[in-house]
């Protein structure tokens, strides 16, 4: 498809700017019934826009496949992908549509792998747990890109670039993950007291991403030993990888929310746009 072609898909959208791209620090499920400061700056987050976006797309550390899938169901279902959680957290259910169309236009602007439609795929709660404080609501359509497990940080980035596309068409894109996130030396208190790495690794991401130094994050095993603490495996980590890549040189970064969670998870979310 061209981008004539796109325009004519685009042409019913009500919004045609460009619209801000974010990363969110997702955590624990249990913040989607709670309400703590990060609950309300989701809140706060989903107000704070000027219009309402088009469409929502979401590359959530939930989602690993081989090969680089798109969600196109037209019905997307509520994932509940975790165990051991209250019933409660079974039950909710995130309604919002889908949307084909657009999903299935993004492997024309794809050149650095062959995008797989996926029909199975809905919400998972990298998704809904976050998009059910931002817009509880439920009408915005959402669809979600998987993260090609087998593929090197720097491909992710370069992913990311081709995608700026839709943003300039008024469609969200929500990076979802943590800058830290080590399960394995976690507290199941929330407000436990944080690990010194973490507070380091999560210092030097900050620094990083306001110095605009995007290739040491890509580079993030170069970051010594908070880093490779702070991430055991990087599926929480990519998602950021993301929202840098769709970041315009010039574009202001700011900081919607900034917490260690259950001692090793960092709950930093951040804008640009
Ligand atoms: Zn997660």
């Amino acid at each position: 498809m061209s981008l004539k072609e796109f325009n004519s898909l685009s042409k019913n959208f009500n919004l045609t700017s460009r619209f801000p791209v974010i990363f969110i620090g997702h955590g624990n499920p249990m913040n989607v019934i709670m309400d703590n400061s990060f609950t309300r700056s989701l809140s706060g987050l989903g107000k704070s826009f000027k219009e309402k976006p088009n469409a929502i797309l979401v590359v959530s550390a939930h989602w690993l496949t081989n090969g680089t899938h798109v969600m196109v169901s037209a019905k997307p279902k509520t994932i509940h992908d975790f165990g051991g959680f209250p019933e409660e957290l079974y039950q909710i259910q995130y309604p919002a549509p889908g949307y084909p169309e657009l999903a299935k236009e993004l492997k024309h602007f794809v050149s650095a792998t062959q995008l797989i439609d996926d029909e199975q795929w809905g919400l998972d709660h990298g998704a809904w747990t976050v998009l059910k404080h931002m817009f509880p609501e439920a009408t915005i359509p959402v669809f979600q890109l998987s993260i090609d497990a087998s593929k090197s940080p720097d491909f992710h980035f370069k992913l990311a670039t081709e995608l700026t596309v839709i943003r300039e068409k008024g469609v969200l894109i929500i990076g979802s993950g943590n800058i830290v996130h080590n399960l394995y030396k976690m507290d199941f208190d929330l407000e436990a007291k944080p690990f010194d790495w973490a507070i380091d690794f999560d210092e030097i991401v900050k620094m990083k991403l306001l110095k605009r130094e995007f290739e040491d994050l890509i580079n993030y095993d170069t970051l010594g030993q908070a880093a490779k603490l702070s991430i055991p495996t990087n599926d929480h980590y990519l998602p950021m990888l993301y929202t840098l890549g769709l970041s315009e040189k010039k574009e202001e970064l700011k900081f919607i929310f900034e917490e260690i969670q259950n001692a090793s998870i960092s709950m930093r979310c951040f804008q640009i746009g």
